[in-house]
């Protein structure tokens, strides 16, 4: 792809090129080439998004308990998530003037602070799952975060489809898994990763089609293998029985050393076609995307997005049927939207936050069902189609229009966001940026009574009864880390976005891949890595 023209980013200071197709890009959605690069693009939608830091509070409408996202302390309105979408409140009643005066995040930011906010992103589809964000059609389930469709999984992440798994993200059509991540259709598993129709293993990367193996990378249809080695039945029970009775968080470390001398493949792609990125399945022409599913076409820097996602530039976490969109956060069944964070059922709408079907407005918080309405108030078409050409105008003065939302305006501390998951700061760097800084994140995570310490940070944590029921099964000790600790470990096995250009260990060609430089990975093309499988 011919490189127009290469920019300095204004957050990193990085240099990074502009490609002829994101010209075209920017072209149909009218808006100039951006200031900043795609990590930094990325960092800023991600810093919008707390998935998982979890509060005790009260709604700010009933005065009624709630678990929260926000804190008590945060200078936000907080509503029960049936009171934000109950006709007891009006957004509409915090409408007001466009001012031409002021920079328009400015204003934005007075209207974040000013108009309701939901208190824990759950639709009511969820059944006794108090303690789930961002999830739809689960039932029983603790501590699970942005998953779908799922049943008794406590303590998950980005998981689908998947009944009865403890400590696991990235699970699709799963059952009965443990400390697993990245698996698909496989069953009773524990510490397994990038898996895929596997079925009582345990420490296993990078295998398909396996049965009853231990400890094994790069394996291809076997059963009874222990460290890519045939082993007997009997071998297997027994390596088994003795693994299990071991603390598995140690075990993982040294699985995680032994597994070195195998190569990791560049990319994790499948089915794809003309694709480059990470965690890419079943995509045609997307570029520089991390975790694209089901059908996305045409899409450049998206992060978890896809599901029959057509033309989509920058944009992060999508669902279903979305179309022509740039910088886009938590969008679902959308077309020719720009800069919104939260937008469900919405076209030819910009730099809005938690709206659902919407046509045609700007700078709006929390409404839903509207036509031309510029920041709560509502306008005639005429009003509104003389009015947004010289708001443009004078965000392009400001330096505002093209970008999305400062991270400064962001109702979250960074350290609460997914933006300190895939671009980690120490909180003098966030501090100095300008954004927010929590320190201490942690207030109710779990609500059993044994009481145990964790043998990383030492902090107190609790292991509930559904969980033990769950160790039981399996027949695990219960772990000795904390939650947090846990998710920090199993977060150093994900591979993260960004791309790093490299060389294939093996033959030299070159690579692009999410394994930084130095990593002490040995990585290979995707030939020379089907070459070494072990078949
Ligand atoms: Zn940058
Ligand atoms: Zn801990
Ligand atoms: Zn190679």
């Amino acid at each position: 792809m011919k490189i127009e023209n290469e920019k300095q980013c204004v957050s990193c200071k990085k240099k990074f090129p502009i490609y002829e197709d994101d010209i075209i890009f920017y072209g149909k959605m009218k808006v100039p080439i951006p200031q900043s690069c795609p990590d930094c693009r990325s960092q800023r939608r991600w810093g919008f998004r707390n998935q998982d830091t979890l509060y005790k509070r009260k709604c700010d409408f009933s005065g009624e308990p709630m678990i929260s996202l926000y804190s008590e302390d945060k200078p936000y309105k907080v509503y029960k998530e049936d009171i934000w979408w109950s006709d007891k409140w009006d957004p509409m009643d915090y409408g007001r003037d466009y001012d031409f005066e002021k920079p328009f995040f400015e204003q934005f930011n007075e209207l974040l602070l000013s108009v309701p906010r939901r208190g824990m992103h759950q639709d009511g589809t969820n059944e006794n799952s108090e303690y789930v964000t961002f999830g739809v059609g689960n039932k029983n389930c603790y501590m699970m975060f942005a998953s779908f469709y799922c049943e008794d999984i406590l303590f998950g992440t980005w998981c689908g489809m998947s009944k009865d798994c403890v400590d696991c993200r990235s699970c699709f059509n799963c059952e009965i898994m443990y400390e697993s991540y990245s698996c698909e259709k496989c069953y009773n598993c524990i510490h397994c990763y990038t898996c895929e129709n596997c079925q009582d293993c345990l420490f296993m990367d990078d295998c398909r089609n396996c049965k009853r193996c231990i400890g094994c990378k790069n394996l291809r249809n076997k059963e009874f293998y222990i460290y890519n080695k045939k082993a007997t039945k009997e071998e297997y029970e027994e390596v088994k029985e003795k693994l299990l009775e071991r603390d598995l968080a140690e075990e993982e470390k040294k699985f995680n050393k032994w597994k070195l001398q195998f190569p990791s493949v560049n990319l994790e792609m499948q089915n794809c076609e003309n694709c480059t990125g990470e965690y890419i399945n079943n995509a045609k022409n997307c570029k520089v995307c991390y975790n694209m599913v089901m059908g996305a076409e045409d899409c450049k820097y998206c992060q978890i997005a896809g599901w029959q996602g057509k033309d989509m530039w920058d944009c992060t976490t999508t669902g279903k049927e979305c179309e022509l969109m740039y910088e886009m956060h938590a969008t679902l069944t959308s077309q020719n939207c720009a800069f919104c964070s939260f937008c469900r059922f919405c076209s030819d709408t910009y730099y809005c936050d938690c709206i659902s079907n919407l046509k045609n407005c700007f700078g709006c918080s929390g409404i839903s069902h509207k036509k031309y309405c510029i920041l709560n108030k509502q306008y005639t078409k005429e009003e509104y189609e003389e009015l947004l050409p010289k708001i443009i105008a004078h965000m392009t003065e400001t330096k505002e229009w093209g970008e999305f939302f400062p991270l400064e305006i962001s109702p979250f501390a960074y350290n609460e966001t997914q933006a300190q998951y895939y671009f980690q700061l120490k909180k003098e760097e966030a501090l100095e940026k300008g954004f927010k800084w929590i320190d201490d994140q942690i207030v109710d995570k779990t609500t059993a009574n044994n009481s145990c310490r964790c043998i990383d940070c030492s902090k107190p944590y609790k292991i509930t009864s559904q969980e033990e029921k769950f160790h039981k099964k399996i027949g695990v000790n219960s772990p000795t880390q904390c939650f947090e600790c846990r998710r920090k470990r199993r977060a150093k096995l994900v591979k993260l976005q960004t791309l790093y250009d490299r060389k294939c260990d093996k033959c030299n060609a070159d690579i692009q891949t999410s394994f930084a430089p130095e990593r002490p990975e040995i990585v290979y093309c995707k030939p020379c890595y089907q070459d070494a499988l072990i078949n």
